[in-house]
């Protein structure tokens, strides 16, 4: 076939053409025209794929991913109740995210094991029918985990490695079983959630520090030179606070390293939990600890400070038979649009302000370059 022909009958109005209508009856008879449609449609439905994909890829947390996988599967089709199960950080957990009628339900933490699942699911690939779970999984108790799911189609989310989750689709509210088509765009639909979570997951190892599961230090210096570039492009200021556990070598000698860690674990929390969202909090390393304050001056950098303080000041922390106080050196320092540095230079002032709180007693906040605050953390 010469390629001016070629081209022709590629052009979307070929059926038009002449040449082709002279043997339309031909042509229809063989089913040309049927499968050329069906290409047509194959290809919308490809590109709505990767556009799904994309959509999926773009999301970094594990229930985002969630919610726009449910957003694109009710575009198909409607199932009276899904859920998401997922695997919480360190394994044994499984948190559920569930629609119901299309609504979104509370998250709810199960005790779920997934390993009969993660077997079955290593031998059979994509997704299943509960009823064939039933059969050949020969496992009722990890089965009836997901009774209250009313399950009818179960699909792993799968990565090379392990099994990350599950997700459990009930019956359709109208239309009956589920066709072939659909159980088709269900499985490729859930193997790029599957991509998605891995990623999340792999991002959120790369980025938290395993023990105190605040990010690490890696991350908050990116987040701190972006920080300084917004803040030099658009205007306005922010603040990094640098906390150091107090006489902590002591603690670890008197109570023990377990005590100490157990100690970093729940300074993390009282950390993470006096800071709004959007706040970074990161291990700096050791017994340190580093906070980004989003648009924070320097006295309300130095009113979070002390309300940490405070907190930390009042806990008291138990291991095996033991009740342990620590407290807590803070420094701040504020960078502004007026007020314009390097990062190394925010971070000197901010030290030489914690070494202030130290000097004078530790257990308390120094503001860097502001002599009233800086008075007013020493009146306490
Ligand atoms: P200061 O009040 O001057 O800060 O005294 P300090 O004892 O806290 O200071 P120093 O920096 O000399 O000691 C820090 C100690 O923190 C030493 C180290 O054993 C302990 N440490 C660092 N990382 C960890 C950790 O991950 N777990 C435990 N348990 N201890 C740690
Ligand atoms: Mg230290
Ligand atoms: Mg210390």
């Amino acid at each position: 076939m010469d390629p001016a022909r070629t081209h022709r009958l590629t052009t979307p109005d070929f059926e038009r053409n002449p040449d082709v209508l002279k043997h339309y009856d031909l042509l229809s008879e063989l089913g040309v025209f049927q499968e050329i449609n069906r290409l047509k449609s194959q290809l919308i439905e490809r590109n709505e794929l990767l556009g799904e994909a994309s959509a999926l890829f773009s999301q970094t947390e594990i229930p985002d991913i969630a919610r726009t996988a449910a957003g694109f599967l009710v575009n198909k089709f409607i199932p009276r109740r899904l859920s998401f199960l997922y695997t919480l950080e360190g394994g044994a957990e499984v948190r559920e995210l569930a629609f119901k009628n299309l609504q979104e339900e509370p998250a709810d933490t199960h005790l779920i094991d997934l390993e009969p699942f993660e077997e079955y699911f290593s031998v059979n690939l994509g997704l299943a029918h509960y009823r064939d779970l039933k059969e050949q999984m020969d496992n009722p108790v990890a089965l009836e985990d997901l009774a209250p799911m009313d399950p009818e189609l179960v699909i792993p989310v799968k990565g090379y490695a392990k099994l990350y989750g599950l997700v459990v689709i009930s019956q359709k509210v109208v239309g009956g079983e589920y066709t072939q088509e659909e159980l088709a765009y269900v499985d490729r639909l859930m193997s790029f959630a599957a991509i998605a979570i891995q990623n999340s997951i792999h991002y959120s190892g790369s980025v938290t520090d395993q023990k105190t599961k605040l990010f690490n230090n890696e991350f908050i210096q990116t987040e701190i030179e972006e920080e300084i570039s917004r803040v030099r492009r658009y205007g306005g200021e922010f603040s990094i606070l640098v906390i150091d556990l107090d006489f902590f070598k002591i603690l670890n000698d008197r109570y023990g390293h377990l005590a100490g860690d157990l100690v970093l674990k729940e300074v993390a929390l009282i950390i993470a939990s006096s800071i709004r969202e959007g706040d970074v909090a990161a291990r700096f390393g050791g017994e340190e600890f580093v906070v980004l304050l989003h648009k924070a001056g320097s006295s309300e950098a130095f009113s979070i400070a002390e309300r940490l303080r405070r907190a930390i000041e009042v806990k008291e922390f138990h291991h095996m038979e033991e009740m342990i106080k620590v407290t807590a050196s803070i420094g701040c320092a504020t960078f502004s649009q007026l007020r314009q540095m390097s990062k190394e230079e925010l971070f000197q002032l901010a030290d030489s302000a914690l070494y202030r709180s130290k000097r004078s007693g530790r257990n308390m906040t120094t503001v860097s370059g502001s002599g009233l605050l800086f008075r007013a953390s020493r009146l306490k």
